[in-house]
């Protein structure tokens, strides 16, 4: 590829990008989509655990269709768990309902991506963004016209940085790995000094686990891979996998996701729950909104504007109380020695602790 020209660039063929893909193509527009690794969905970087729809509806009630949108095939869905086990310092659990499965992350996102292809849109693999110069993307595959551009790269976007949006700031390290072994169904997380200012996770897949350690640099005290190899050894875990990591903003939403012709979404965007890092559910409504717009700006002008808006009225709400909750758990948990860890989730207790979790108040 030397030269191309296409209606719509998406930069990325993660959850959010393959789903702005599929969007945008199904409106007829012509859609291309660009990732730079070799094979989508590899290496796996995720905890690979995921809420169903009725959870995803009790926190983000706004969003349209649902059950389209998180549609999936029941095989992918590889262990079905009821509740999620938050174990304080002094091992202490408080088990919170919630209903979700987990996947193979290589799996869904090569579905997603395969889907969007099947509405039309072209994939092209090892291809790196690098800039934008006027309405061409240089890549490492040569340049690409577009009318409009999506950034949906990850947390250190290089198109929100050339499209002039900020990104995230003092996104938080995490590593996770696969351990062998029956696992119960049910996911737990470890808070305290095992994980300074996030958690580490056991998520449970068929014969084995997806483990592993978020933390926040500034209140830890070694490198992650140490506090990895703490926990593994601690629940001795027979490591089958490489150790993989990358980051998960961690402050919310960045303040604008359009620019010109040009829009973010996903990690790129900030679209992450700030108390637990999840973010697919959240790249997967954004990514809907984003591609059914950028195709009627296509066929009929509409402002991307109306990306902007749209989002924030149906997701805003709920990640600008988790980052607020984040910074309340920031000052009083986690800026200290570990009891006030401890002593905070007996605060909190079951209910609020269940508010916490579903991006809700914690105190009226
Ligand atoms: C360790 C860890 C565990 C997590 N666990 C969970 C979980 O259990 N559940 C959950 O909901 N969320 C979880 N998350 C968060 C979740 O993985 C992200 O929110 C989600 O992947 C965001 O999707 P995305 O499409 O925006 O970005 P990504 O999934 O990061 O996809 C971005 C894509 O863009 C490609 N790309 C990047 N730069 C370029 C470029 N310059 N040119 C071309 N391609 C590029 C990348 O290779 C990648 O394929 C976890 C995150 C981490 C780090």
């Amino acid at each position: 590829m030397d030269r191309l020209t296409t209606d719509i660039l998406v930069v990325g063929s993660g959850p959010a990008g393959s789903t702005v893909a599929k969007y945008a193509a199904e409106k007829g527009v012509q859609v291309t989509f660009i990732e730079r690794r070799h094979e989508v969905g590899v290496p796996v970087r995720c905890g690979e655990f995921l809420p169903d729809v009725d959870e995803i509806r009790t926190m983000f009630p706004l969003a349209d269709d649902l059950e389209g949108t998180f549609d999936l095939p029941s095989e992918m869905k590889l262990v079905e768990t009821d509740r999620i086990r938050l174990v304080n310092p002094k091992n202490k659990a408080t088990d919170i309902p919630m209903n979700g499965y987990t996947i193979d992350r290589d799996r869904y996102d090569q579905y997603l991506a395969d889907e969007a292809i099947r509405s039309g849109a072209t994939l092209i693999k090892d291809c790196l963004f690098k800039n934008i110069d006027g309405n061409k993307a240089i890549t490492t595959q040569g340049e690409i016209e577009y009318k409009v551009i999506i950034g949906a790269d990850g947390p250190g976007s290089r198109v929100a940085r050339s499209l002039g949006l900020q990104r995230n700031h003092r996104p938080y390290p995490a590593v996770t790995a696969q351990a062998k072994g029956d696992f119960d169904p049910i996911v737990v997380m470890y808070f305290g000094g095992i994980a300074p200012g996030a958690y580490s996770w056991i998520i449970p897949k068929k014969g084995q686990a997806n483990v592993g350690v978020g933390f926040s640099p500034k209140f830890a005290d070694g490198t992650l891979s140490e506090y990895f190899d703490k926990f593994a050894k601690k629940n001795n875990f027979d490591i089958i996998t490489k150790i993989e990591g990358k980051h998960v903003p961690s402050e919310g939403p960045i303040p604008k996701t359009v620019s010109g012709n040009g829009m973010v979404v996903g990690d790129a965007a900030g679209h992450v729950i700030s108390v637990n890092g999840g973010g697919i559910p959240l790249a997967r409504i954004a990514g809907r909104i984003c591609g059914n717009i950028a195709a009627d700006n296509i066929v009929s002008g509409r402002p991307l504007q109306d990306y902007e808006v749209e989002w924030r009225r149906v997701m805003e709400k709920p990640l600008k109380t988790a980052a607020f909750n984040k910074k309340l758990a920031d000052t009083f948990a986690f800026s200290g020695p570990e009891w006030m860890v401890t002593m905070c989730m007996g605060i909190l207790g079951k209910r609020r602790m269940n508010n916490l979790i579903r991006c809700k108040r914690i105190f009226p």
